[in-house]
């Protein structure tokens, strides 16, 4: 294992050396705040520095490394152009006062009209009639669209407590719904199909029903054809239908959320739309509504006269969710995207997604327990029950993966599936890289047979070996610092 930097500090040693100073040093912190001992840093030359931290950088994994198929997470690779077109000094540097600042908005044209153009496009691809590009993540834009059912409710005296969602949902859906201040019952999904139990559904809608939470496709990645039935029942009994849109690299150009009755949905440019995330960030989450919802988004919102200009006389706005208009770089990837890509493209982005995640499904379901075997939009669920007979779980297959230099999948997720397996493929990937992976799970499915024990040791290929994983979240070890 590699030592930390610290560790490689020599009393002494330099990066750079400063000539005297031959001015008199001022006195500028007082006594009191001023350090008695010397700041603890690492003394090493620039050369130690620039090899630790390359070092450091050859051991990270990410898209632009290797296959990356975190189910629900969508790793897709990210078009390095969208990275420049952000990095543009007259986006990367305007000062984000200047739209808001009066008489200042001249200066600020360009990235105003980013934003009216990409809410337009947001709205074209998903069918809903506005947008805000203010939420900073998924979540964040549940939490917003929660709010934004709660605000209408409100205008129309309606006393509604509770948010229907079923208990395949990302489990960010129940937590937005309860910060929102609504009661979260789940419905039960169908056993036997892999969808909303549209019985038990009906059992519990009523007229206290806020909104219901929905993704389509659902985290089995099964689409439910079945939902204009599903915003009839909701609709008749007042309540908003909320659609999911994180999974929307399934459906571009398919099918829109706006066209399904829904009433309000998120979308996750950083998923569908190409912009680079993992651990926590950063993100957007654009939330769309019909009109009919548009007073209540959040303001200021961006709007066009003569010129592009910020207006905050909303008066049934929810108020701003987030500082100055949201993750902006983000949103500029995601809108130099979309322009490259083209309508006919982001449809070919979901068919050929749609192509890779069967094709993964098919080439296992000889291997793995396939809960619902049939088309799967863009991910698809296995299960390890089979080689969990064998004292082999979907964890031991995850870091056997690892060692084998593929990231894993997303396990444990959906909760409604034991032993879960999720493999989102992605558009990016070519059929080389997803028969590799193919041919590494075959390979761990027959370890499993002959010989389980191997594969609890994964994985012994990296600098940190099997964790006690809940022990390392909790209970962090950060003694050197
Ligand atoms: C990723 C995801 C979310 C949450 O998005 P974040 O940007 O991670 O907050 C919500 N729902 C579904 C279905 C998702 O896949």
């Amino acid at each position: 294992m590699s030592s930390i930097i610290f560790e490689k500090s020599m009393p002494g040693r330099r990066g750079a050396t400063f000539p005297k100073s031959d001015v008199p040093i001022a006195d500028a912190i007082p006594k009191q705040y001023a350090r008695t001992s010397p700041l603890a840093l690492c003394e090493l030359s620039e050369l130690d520095v620039v090899r630790h931290f390359t070092a450091l950088s050859k051991k990270n994994y990410g898209v632009d490394t290797n296959f990356y198929p975190l189910g629900s997470c969508t790793m897709k690779y990210n078009p390095k152009i969208c990275e420049k077109i952000a990095a543009l000094d007259g986006f990367a540097s305007l000062h984000p006062m200047l739209a808001q600042l009066p008489g200042c908005g001249g200066f600020a044209q360009g990235a105003l009209a980013v934003i009216h153009d990409l809410e337009n496009l947001l709205c074209r691809v998903t069918g809903m009639d506005a947008f805000t590009l203010q939420p900073m993540a998924g979540a964040h834009g549940e939490l917003t669209g929660m709010m934004i059912v709660s605000a209408y409710h409100r205008k129309n005296g309606a006393a509604k407590t509770e948010v229907l969602i079923p208990d395949e949902a990302h489990g960010t859906n129940p937590s937005s719904a309860a910060v929102a201040g609504y009661e979260v019952r789940t419905v039960p999904t169908d056993p036997a199909t892999g969808l909303l139990d549209i019985g038990a559904f009906r059992g519990m809608a009523s007229e206290k029903t806020a909104a219901v939470m929905m993704t389509n496709p659902n985290t089995l990645g099964l689409f439910n054809p079945r939902i204009k039935e599903i915003a009839e029942i909701a609709h008749a009994c007042g309540a908003l239908l909320y659609y999911d849109g994180a999974n929307l690299n399934a459906i571009m150009g398919k099918f829109r959320p706006g066209d399904g009755d829904f009433d309000v949905t998120h979308v996750n440019l950083h998923k569908t739309f190409a912009t680079p995330h993992g651990g926590g960030g950063p993100g957007s989450g654009p939330v769309g509504v019909k009109a009919f919802l548009e007073p209540f988004l959040p303001a200021p919102r961006v709007v066009k006269n003569d010129f592009f200009a910020l207006d905050g006389n909303c008066p049934d706005s929810i108020g701003p969710v987030a500082p100055f208009y949201g993750n902006f770089s983000v949103c500029l990837k995601a809108y130099a995207y979309m322009l490259m890509t083209g309508g006919a493209g982001l449809a070919e982005v979901s068919e050929q997604a749609v192509l890779n995640a069967n094709y993964v499904m098919r080439s296992l379901s000889g291997h793995y327990d396939v809960p619902h075997l049939k088309t799967c939009m863009h991910e698809c669920v296995l299960t390890a029950k089979r080689q969990a007979e064998r004292g082999v779980r979907a964890v031991d297959i995850a870091k056997a993966l690892i060692d084998k230099g593929f990231h894993p999948p997303t396990v444990y997720f959906p909760l409604v599936v034991k032993e879960a397996l999720m493999i989102e493929p992605t558009e990016t990937e070519s059929k080389e890289t997803l028969d590799a992976f193919i041919n590494a799970m075959i390979e761990i499915a027959e370890a499993a047979e002959s010989g389980p024990k191997s594969l609890h040791a994964a994985p012994v290929s990296t600098p940190v070996g099997r964790l006690d994983e809940t022990k390392a979240a909790r209970d962090m070890d950060v003694a050197f610092l």
